[in-house]
C-alpha cells in the first residue's frame, strides 16, 4: 500500500476513533445487542431501529475500546442507516471478507461505496488480533437484528 494512502487512512480511523458518530441512545425504541472483545478490552452496544418493511431507520452505539474498534462502529451507524436489513447483512458479510481474506474484489454491485468506505479498516488484515476489533460493531449489529441480546468475539 502506497504510504500516503495508509497515512489517509490512520486518519480517518483516529477521526471516527476521536469523534465517533452516532455515538448516542437512539431518539425512537429499537433493538439492542451488547458486544464485547476480550482480546482487546473493546466493549459497546449498539441500538438499531427497524420500520415494518426491513429498512434500518436508525442506528447508533455507546461503548468503549481502541480506535479501531471505535472507528468501525461509527463508521457501520453512518453506512447501515437507510438499509434494508438483508443489505446490512450483505455488507458485514463482504466487510468480515475483507477484513480477513487477502483476495477480496470489489464486484461492481451497489454496495462498492460502501466497501470503498470501509476499506480503511481492511488493513487488519495483516493484524489478525486487530480483526476482532474491527469486526465487533458488526457482530454486534448481526446479534441485535436477530434479537441476539449479547456476544462475545471469543
Ligand atoms: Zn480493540
Amino acid at each position: 500500500m502506497l504510504d500516503d494512502l495508509r497515512e489517509l487512512y490512520q486518519e480517518v480511523i483516529l477521526d471516527h476513533g476521536k469523534n465517533p458518530r452516532n455515538f448516542r441512545r437512539p431518539d425512537v425504541s429499537s433493538q439492542e445487542a451488547a458486544g464485547k472483545n476480550p482480546l482487546c478490552g473493546d466493549q459497546l452496544v449498539v441500538y438499531v431501529a427497524v420500520d415494518k418493511d426491513d429498512n434500518i431507520t436508525d442506528a447508533s452505539f455507546l461503548g468503549k475500546g481502541c480506535a479501531i474498534s471505535m472507528a468501525s462502529a461509527s463508521m457501520m451507524t453512518e453506512i447501515v442507516k437507510g438499509k434494508k436489513v438483508k443489505e446490512a447483512k450483505a455488507l458485514f458479510d463482504g466487510f468480515h471478507k475483507m477484513c480477513t481474506l487477502d483476495d477480496f474484489e470489489m464486484d461492481g454491485s451497489d454496495e462498492d461505496e460502501d466497501f470503498e468506505r470501509l476499506q480503511v479498516l481492511s488493513g487488519v488484515r495483516q493484524f489478525p488480533v486487530r480483526v476482532k476489533c474491527a469486526t465487533l460493531a458488526w457482530h454486534t449489529l448481526d446479534a441485535a437484528l436477530d434479537g441476539v441480546k449479547e456476544i462475545s468475539t471469543e
